[in-house]
């Protein structure tokens, strides 16, 4: 086992840079794993329009790269590797990666949140022939074709703006008659004329996984249960997020839907481990609030630090 750690950080995002640059102006000299692809959602999205400082916008992974050498310039070790098994059940706490053992006093959790499916085996097949569940990835892929995305929130609003880059017309599929998402981002796909709405609807089956193709959908009208199937291109899902909690099962308490559970703002249900980002958060999921409990976890470990004498 290498040395005990004063902090390990896992995961990276702007909840996972900001704890580091914050534990390491502490001189805590933190460790973070930043998982096999560094910098989380962010990474994935182009511009990034409601951080502040940026008023012109910004690229995601412009954004995550100065978080990093912001996080490097004052100390953060980052090693970019998962980590595959924790043991939080006494102190030092220990990680596992890549078959090392890893022990630390504290620990911030910031392994933030990844695209939810919409759960059909067809779905599965045909993910990378033609469906996807990130429009800023494989967008370019659809060069004037006509595709489909499912989802009423702010992603789905915000894929179906930018698919239309490439996309010759978008189809939002939602399964009630109201979206979820906020006003401004509403208006901004109903007034795009390359995008319109499927309505009352759910995609049952993608066609047709053994051409290993995507060619069709099959729908179902959520008021009338009335079976279609609809032509199209390529099938992109925007649904909402799920929390990268696995590795904590059994070890860090969650609420119904996999949150971790955190009380007086980062601790989570083992005293001396953390948690910031979207894997506590169901509620703002931003950047700026990921980074803001960033800040507060590094500052909360550091305070239990000093409480207990460890650093
Ligand atoms: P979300 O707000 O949870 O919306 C998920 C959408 O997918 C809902 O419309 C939901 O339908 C639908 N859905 C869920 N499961 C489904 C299923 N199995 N089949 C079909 N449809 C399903 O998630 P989100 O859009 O990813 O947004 C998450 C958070 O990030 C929000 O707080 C949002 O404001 C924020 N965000 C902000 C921006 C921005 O400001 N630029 C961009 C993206 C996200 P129902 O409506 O019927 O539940």
């Amino acid at each position: 086992m290498s040395d005990v750690r004063n902090v390990i950080i896992i995961g990276s995002g702007p909840a996972g840079y900001t704890a580091g640059i914050y534990t390491a102006r502490a001189n805590l000299k933190p460790l973070m794993f930043e998982g096999i692809q560094p910098g989380g959602q962010l990474m994935i999205t182009t511009d990034v329009e409601n951080y502040p400082g940026f008023p012109e916008g910004v690229e995601g992974p412009h954004l995550m790269e100065l978080f990093k050498k912001q996080a490097e310039r004052f100390g953060t070790e980052t090693m970019t590797q998962n980590v595959d098994k924790v043991d939080f059940s006494k102190r030092p706490f220990r990680v596992w990666s890549e078959g090392k053992e890893y022990a630390a006093q504290t620990i911030i959790v910031a392994t933030g949140a990844t695209a939810k499916l919409i759960g059909l085996e067809s779905e599965q097949k045909l993910m990378g022939y033609g469906v996807s569940a990130c429009a800023t990835c494989d967008g370019f892929f659809f060069k004037d074709k006509d595709v489909c995305i499912v989802g009423g929130g702010d992603t789905a609003m915000e894929e179906a703006n930018f698919l239309t880059r490439f996309a010759k017309k978008v189809h939002v599929i939602h399964r009630r008659s109201e979206l979820r998402a906020s006003k401004i981002m509403q208006q901004r796909a109903m007034a795009n004329p390359k995008i319109d709405f499927i309505w009352n609807t759910e995609v049952i089956e993608v066609l047709d996984p053994a051409k290993k193709s995507i060619e069709a959908l099959r729908l179902r009208d959520t008021v009338t249960g009335a079976v279609t199937v609809r032509p199209t291109e390529g099938l992109f899902v925007a649904i909402g997020h799920q929390p990268n909690t696995k590795i904590f099962e059994g070890q860090l308490a969650t609420n119904d839907v996999g949150y971790l559970v955190t009380t007086q703002t980062t601790r989570t249900s083992v005293d001396g481990v953390f948690a910031c980002g979207d894997v506590m958060d169901p509620v703002w999921r931003q950047a700026i609030t990921a980074a803001g409990t960033g800040c507060a976890a590094a500052i909360d470990a550091e305070r239990w630090l000093e409480a207990h004498g460890d650093h």
